[in-house]
């Protein structure tokens, strides 16, 4: 069976004073012994919630494809392990929109930090217009070919579909919606990955909350979450970790 994972993902949110949600979120791991528990805050948080993260993994929300060299703004896997990030995200949909990210560059970053053996969450997910032109699917396997690294590294790999209309909106996917991609998703990961396309976890993010946390980990293949705007607090981040454990 696969563990819950669920990772939050602070976006270009959080200070200083941010940081005293984590003692609460950690004890909260501790005590949900079987689900595992990350926060990802700014890269400029990095370190300093390390330091305080109790057991938390603490992660990036991206990373560059390259080692070292002359790429002005950029942070490498290796840096960010240094500052003591166990994880990363690729690929979220924001970076793909803002950054222009495309699939073959979420591909390389990925396959970057697996090497150097972090958790690695590569997102996919359809924008609202996709969905309703009925090609969600279509749009997510693509993703899924291009996005996807050679899973082999010390680091594991994780894919977390987002559906671009559900996040930050308050409108979470229906649970037969995700099912049915979760379904695609895995059928993908094992005709690409054999027996380890089995284990490899999926997470669904897209305003999951408290209020809908529990039927969304009650559907098959919905591995855990990837949590934006309730990672932010303890109130609203913990009783997701509750709701997966
Ligand atoms: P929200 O939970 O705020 O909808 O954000 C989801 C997300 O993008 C997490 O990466």
């Amino acid at each position: 069976v696969r563990r819950k994972l669920i990772a939050g993902n602070w976006k270009m949110n959080g200070s200083r004073a941010q940081l005293a949600e984590l003692s609460a979120i950690a004890a909260a791991a501790r005590e949900a012994a079987g689900v595992d528990v990350a926060i990802c805050p700014p890269f400029t948080l990095i370190s300093l919630a390390a330091a305080r993260a109790g057991g938390l993994a603490i992660g990036a929300q991206d990373c560059h494809q390259s080692d070292s060299g002359a790429h002005t703004g950029n942070v490498s896997a290796p840096m960010l392990k240094e500052a003591g990030a166990r994880l990363t995200i690729v690929g979220h949909s924001e970076r793909r929109a803002d950054q222009h990210e495309s699939d073959a560059l979420v591909s390389a970053k990925a396959q970057a930090a697996i090497r150097h053996g972090l958790r690695t969450i590569v997102c996919v997910g359809e924008s609202e217009a996709d969905r309703a032109a009925g090609r969600a699917g279509k749009v997510v396997s693509a993703q899924l070919s291009g996005s996807l690294p050679d899973p082999e590294g010390d680091g594991e790999m994780v894919v977390a579909y987002e559906p671009i209309w559900a996040i930050g909106t308050g409108k979470s996917a229906t649970t037969a919606d995700v099912a049915e991609m979760h379904a695609l998703i895995r059928a993908h990961l094992i005709d690409n990955f054999g027996d380890r396309g089995g284990r490899i976890r999926i997470l669904y993010g897209g305003s999951v909350k408290a209020e809908n946390a529990a039927e969304l980990f009650a559907v098959d293949n919905v591995d855990g979450a990837l949590v934006g705007g309730a990672s932010l607090t303890a109130e609203q981040f913990v009783p997701i970790i509750q709701a997966a454990a």
